[in-house]
């Protein structure tokens, strides 16, 4: 088994590399770094943009979608290289690595050609409605409903969490289709357009004074009756492929940004004299080792030349990464001490740690957590029998 990328990939890394630093050298050096998904909106909106126009927006889609074919190799590394060059969050993360896989996997020709270039362009951007007050893990327990009037889907209820709704244009949700249906059964997979009256959307403040994820509410919202991917009541197995993509590789370049934070914490240690403490000492090395193996471990995985058996591998690599970062965020706050609870500009302006510190806390919730993980893994995984499901 050879570990580490070949030449024709390094070569990749180069020019994608060269490209992302001159972009955050220069057009775009006032976004450069910033972190959260929630500032300078209208800027990283030209930036989706910037990328499109010379095709980094969507690598791993087909060409003819704006895509350039991407190996998940090339993948990886332009992840990498984005943290490496500080290149701000994507705006359009739900678009481009959820609903656009979605649509390509499971939409009709038809649908892709009308969604997949305001994705790939940068011009439309998506959320994700299927969270609920009672459905959260258990999202087969979603109650918004959608019920068919004509040529027209009328749905109501709400949905929480929704990041990014706030400047959304687009959001799919998962809807209950069949009166009296439970669990997966009856349940309709909606593209809806945002600007839908019927459609509200509320901020909800996070502890660090931002407000990036919202409820959801909607009171006889209409869109088209082929507003559906699949075939009502057929929804869950469109849900599931899309949380397939959310949990699965595409986070798995996302180790360059932890070296950067990983780096940061190294350099407050060593400025404020902590890295001489024997047991800051041992958990930054605890933290490295952890680090260079889901490196390695991703390096393996891409070295798997059967697609089933990455399938398999990244059903652990969620909880590994979410339980490091989150075990990450609580020695950069006890490194920094009273220093990272202080903030230097606006109240709740958070420097880079704390930040991490604070958001590291929902690595271990969305799109699935630990313990939902941990019972994928024993089901799908080992083929454990199944936890018990109530009266479904
Ligand atoms: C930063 C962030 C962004 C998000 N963005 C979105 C978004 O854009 N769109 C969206 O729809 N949702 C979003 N979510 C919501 C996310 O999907 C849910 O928080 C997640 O699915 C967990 O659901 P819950 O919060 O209702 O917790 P619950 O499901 O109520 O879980 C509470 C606790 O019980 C445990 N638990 C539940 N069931 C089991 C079980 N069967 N076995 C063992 N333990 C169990 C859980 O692990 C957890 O510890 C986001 C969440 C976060 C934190």
């Amino acid at each position: 088994m050879k570990l580490g990328f070949s030449q024709a990939e390094e070569d990749f890394r180069t020019e994608c590399a060269d490209w992302l630093q001159g972009q955050m050298a220069g057009e775009f050096a006032d976004i450069k770094g910033i972190p959260g998904l929630n500032d300078e909106i209208e800027r990283r909106k030209e930036w989706e943009q910037q990328l499109a126009a010379h095709k980094w927006s969507c690598i791993g889609w087909p060409e003819e979608w704006g895509g350039r074919n991407a190996t998940l190799g090339q993948q990886v590394i332009f992840a990498e290289e984005y943290a490496r060059a500080g290149a701000p969050g994507r705006v359009n993360h739900i678009g481009v690595e959820l609903a656009g896989p979605t649509i390509l996997a499971f939409g009709t020709e038809e649908q892709k050609a009308r969604f997949l270039p305001g994705i790939a362009g940068g011009t439309q951007i998506w959320c994700q409605g299927y969270s609920e007050p009672n459905a959260g893990s258990d999202l087969a327990n979603v109650r918004t409903k959608a019920r068919l009037d004509g040529d027209e889907w009328v749905v109501n209820g709400q949905k929480v969490w929704t990041s990014l709704a706030h400047y959304s244009d687009w959001i799919f949700v998962v809807a209950r289709s069949e009166e009296g249906s439970k669990g997966p059964k009856g349940i309709t997979f909606l593209m809806m357009d945002m600007h839908t009256p019927g459609i509200e959307v509320r901020p909800i403040r996070q502890i660090n004074g931002d407000a990036e994820f919202n409820e959801t509410f909607f009171e006889d919202a209409r869109c088209p009756a082929d507003s559906l991917i699949g075939t009502p009541g057929d929804g869950w197995r469109v849900a599931m492929g899309l949380l397939a993509f959310e949990r699965g590789v595409s986070t798995l370049g996302q180790q360059m940004g932890f070296r950067n934070e990983l780096d940061a914490i190294v350099e407050a240690a060593r400025a404020n004299g902590l890295a001489n403490d024997p047991l800051v000492r041992q958990r930054i090395a605890k933290a490295e080792i952890g680090l260079r193996l889901m490196r390695y471990g991703a390096l393996r995985m891409l070295s798997n030349t059967d697609p089933s058996q990455i399938d398999g591998a990244a059903l652990t690599y969620k909880i590994q990464w979410a339980s490091w970062r989150r075990d990450l965020g609580e020695l950069a706050m006890d490194v920094l001490g009273q220093e990272g609870e202080i903030t230097e500009g606006e109240d709740y302006e958070w420097s880079m740690l704390p930040n991490m510190f604070l958001f590291s806390r929902s690595d271990t919730i969305y799109g699935g957590t630990n313990q939902i993980q941990r019972n994928i893994i024993a089901e799908r995984g080992l083929g454990l029998p199944r936890e018990p499901r109530g009266d479904r």
